[in-house]
Formats: structure tokens, sequence, C-alpha cells
């Protein structure tokens, strides 16, 4: 192993934490990838066992100049668990619901609970958190914060940063905060205190008041329509905000938490609102396609029927489950040879609305004429349609590709090169047919699986 001057003290900073640190090669190696296609290899994987623990990897961080990257389940996807510094892995002791309160619809957790673990708990009690990535079975809530995660029901229940209400976190001078809906004057004393979080409320009161500040922000951010946008940090939500504004909601610094990628804070609990259980039935329309081109401009009139969820599976992901005994039953619905199926989800508590709302669906779909074949699907089947779908990116990801451009390391080891595309995550459905057409221009020659968009 190669020795960094840093490795002593490692030694002394392990011997401080009641969890632990390591920076022997195995460790550098598995923490050195994210589910992205980037790689380095961190000084070390710190496994923080309490705030104790964070507040010492903290200052040796600032003592010594080197980055921390908080992770919990590692499933980003472009890099956010990945660099030189020490990987905090919190996902080991950071693992419990710390408070349900079923009357105001809250939850708050700590880092490293697994969202649909989470769900499980929630259940008995009619309640669900919302956001549902793919990952959800292995994601946790602290990462979904760092991303902002969305997913397949993000046109019904939003984002992570919709749901987050408060969130207790260490600031890079250890400091503990607690940033929540703040009113004016609650403001004005936080600005007041001589310390780092004083002084973040002091910058971002004066930064923001601007006039022009303001300005650039609402010009130059992505459309406030567009839910699923994470482009930097989240300014132009701070800025609808009181005292920004006059009727907007209560100043909240947990909202540019999400999706600040652990970069602001290091996060210890969070509390999150809750939604009543999705209604229990529902139908699902199996939209089939002669183009991916005729799949994304689709989207459009079908999203004026309040879907649950609005799921693409393309052409290289059904040629994919072709032939594979795990998806043959899975695949009883497909007419034809698609080049794409867009799978629409509604719901109802009452199966006769559930109908009707089926039915005009159907009739939008005929009018618009994009597809040539529309599949209902009720109960059983929707769950063997939507297995297609979830399988599709961990089959995309192992797909040995000709016009490769980048090379996870992970797959390499197995042999297996991916091309891997990028997610669009701040375009309106609309746009959606136009920009595919103008990347698959840009990119002649290749082939790639466009996957998993919502609104
Ligand atoms: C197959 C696949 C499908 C996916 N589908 C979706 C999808 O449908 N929708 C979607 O939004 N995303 C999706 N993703 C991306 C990813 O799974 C999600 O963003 C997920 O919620 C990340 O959770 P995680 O626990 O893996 O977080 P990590 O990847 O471990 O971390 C995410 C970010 O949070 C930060 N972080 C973690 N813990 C803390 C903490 N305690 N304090 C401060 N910062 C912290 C990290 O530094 C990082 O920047 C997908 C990824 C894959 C591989």
């Amino acid at each position: 192993m190669q020795s960094h001057p840093l490795h002593s003290k490692l030694t002394t900073l392990n011997s401080k934490l009641a969890g632990t640190i390591k920076w022997d090669r195995l460790h550098q190696y598995l923490y050195s990838t994210d589910a992205s296609v980037y790689k380095r290899n961190p000084l070390a994987v710190a496994f923080p066992k309490g705030k104790n623990d964070l507040q010492e990897i903290i200052a040796f961080a600032q003592q010594h100049k080197i980055g921390l990257i908080p992770r919990t389940a590692g499933t980003s996807l472009a890099g956010q668990c990945v660099g030189e510094g020490i990987v905090v892995d919190v996902s080991k002791h950071f693992t419990e619901i710390l408070k349900i309160d079923p009357k105001q619809n809250t939850v708050t957790v700590q880092p490293g609970v697994n969202r649909d673990a989470l769900n499980q708990v929630l259940a008995p009690l009619d309640l669900f958190f919302g956001p549902n990535t793919s990952t959800s079975q292995y994601c946790l809530l602290g990462g979904m914060l760092g991303n902002n995660s969305s997913g397949t029901t993000s046109i019904r229940y939003g984002v992570t940063r919709d749901k987050v209400i408060a969130v207790e976190a260490l600031l890079s001078d250890g400091s503990e905060v607690v940033f929540k809906p703040c009113t004016a004057s609650e403001i004005k004393e936080k600005a007041a205190l001589p310390t780092l979080e004083g002084e973040i409320y002091r910058q971002l009161e004066e930064m923001l008041s601007d006039p022009k500040t303001q300005e650039g922000i609402r010009n130059e951010f992505p459309e406030a329509s567009i839910h699923r946008r994470n482009t930097g940090y989240a300014l132009d939500v701070l800025i609808d905000q009181r005292p920004f504004t006059s009727d907007g909601s209560l100043f909240n610094i947990s909202k540019l938490l999400a999706g600040s990628e652990g970069t602001l804070a290091i996060t210890t609990a969070i509390t999150f609102a809750l939604e009543p259980l999705p209604p229990k039935h529902s139908a699902m329309l199996a939209l089939h396609f002669k183009s991916i081109h005729d799949a994304m401009n689709a989207v459009v009139p079908v999203m004026e029927h309040h879907l649950y969820t609005c799921e693409l599976i393309d052409k290289t992901i059904l040629d994919c489950t072709k032939g594979h005994p795990g998806f043959k039953e899975h695949r009883f619905f497909i007419q034809g040879d698609p080049k794409a199926i867009l799978l629409l989800e509604l719901r109802n508590n009452d199966k006769e609305i559930l109908a009707s709302d089926l039915q005009k669906l159907e009739a939008t779909v005929a009018a618009s004429g994009w597809s040539y074949a529309a599949v209902p699907l009720w109960d059983e089947a929707i769950d063997k349609a939507n297995a297609l779908r979830h399988a599709g990116l961990g089959l995309l990801g192992n797909m040995i590709g000709a016009g490769v451009f980048m090379m996870p390391s992970t797959l390499a080891s197995f042999g297996g090169i991916s091309i891997i595309g990028w997610i669009a995550s701040s375009i309106g459905a609309f746009l959606l047919a136009k920009i595919f057409a103008h990347l698959s221009k840009m990119m002649p020659g290749t082939d790639g699986g466009p996957y998993a968009y919502s609104k």
C-alpha cells in the first residue's frame, strides 16, 4: 500500500472515534466509485458513530485542508460521492427513525434510513414518503435530500425538496445547526449570532435582498414549473420565500440543502412531510410507438390526465429483456416490436371512476395518433409491466457497447463496457422530443437508451 503523509495522523483520528476510519486499499477501492462513471481513490473512508465522531472528522479535515464527501448508499449518477478526501459513510450508524408524528404527518429520520423501509413502517398509519427513485430499495434519505431526488411519482408528489421541513446538520466548523422555517424576527435573531450560522443568515439575507441578484436569479434559473430541476444551489427557491416575497412560505435554509450534494453541511437528521397513502386502485395504459420521437411527443397530451406515473421503456431496454427467462412473463402485453413504450398510470379509490378516467385517457391517445397500440393493464399485470421498466437501468448499465465514451471501472472489472447517457433533469415535457432529436444528432453512430424522465 502506498503511504500518504496523513496516514499516521489518521491513526490518531481513528483512536478518537467511537466509529472507525479505514484507509487500506480495499476500502479506498470500494469507495472509489458511486453509480456514476467517475473514479477517484479517497484518502480514507470514515464510518462515524454519532455527532462527536463527525465533529472530530470535520476538525481533522479543516486542519489538513482536505475535503469531506458524505455518502449514504452511493447510487449517485454524477460522481457526487467520488473524491480524493475522506468519504464519510453515514449509512452504517445513522439509521434510526427518530420520530413519527401522525397528527402533523411528519417524520424525523437520520440520513441512513432507507426510503422503502421507512414506507413499510409508515404504511399502517396510512402515510408514506412520496418521492420514489428507481433505487428506492437501496437509497437512503440523506442521499435523497443531497440529490433532491425524485422519480416515478414526482408528477404527483414532487421532489425531496418539496418534502423537507427541517434539517439538523454540522457546519464546516463542526457547529450544530437546525435549519427550519424562520419568521422575520427569527431571521434577525439568527443573523445577530456571532457564529458561522449567524454569518450564513447575514450573508444570505444581504445577498438575496439585492434586487439585481434577485433579477439575475429569476432570469437565469430554469422554469419553476419544472420541479425536477437541479441546477446548482436552489437560490431560486429561497427568493420565493419570505422576506424576499410577501406571500411566500417562511424562509427555510433546509430547502437549499436539498440538492446541494453534500457540499454545504453534513446532515444528521431530517424532518420530512408525509402524504396519505395513494388511492388503492390503479389502471395502466401501455402505449406502443414506432419511434422514440413519437413517444416523447405523446407525453404532452397525456400529461393533462393527472397521471400518477408516466414512464418510458425504450427499444434498447425492451431488447435486453427479449429471450431473458426472468422477463418472459413480464413481456406479455407487448404488441409487435415497439421502438418505445410509455406506461401511464392512473389511480383512484373508486374502480368505476378509474375505469372512466382510463377511457378518457384512451380517447386522448386515439385522437393524438402518436401510438400504434394502447394496451390497458390492471392489478398484478401493472406490477409485471413496471418490473420491466425497473430492470431498465441495471440492464443498460451492463450493456456491452460499441460507441463507448466512458467506462465505469466497476463494470470494467467484469469485462463489461457501458454507454452512459445523460439525465435530463431540467427540461419540460414539451421540449423532450426536440432535445432528444438534437442529442441524437450530436452523437451520430452511437446507440443508447433514454431512461427515466419525469415532469
Ligand atoms: C439505477 C438507478 C436509478 C436511479 N433512479 C433515480 C430516479 O428515479 N430518481 C432520482 O432522483 N434519482 C435516481 N437515481 C439517482 C440516485 O439513486 C438517487 O439520487 C438516490 O436518492 C441517491 O441516494 P443515495 O442514498 O444513494 O445517496 P448517495 O449517492 O450516497 O448521496 C447523494 C448525495 O447526498 C449527499 N449526502 C449523503 N448523505 C449526506 C449527509 N448525511 N449529509 C450531507 N450530504 C449527504 C452525498 O454527498 C451526495 O452528494 C438513480 C440511480 C440509479 C443507479
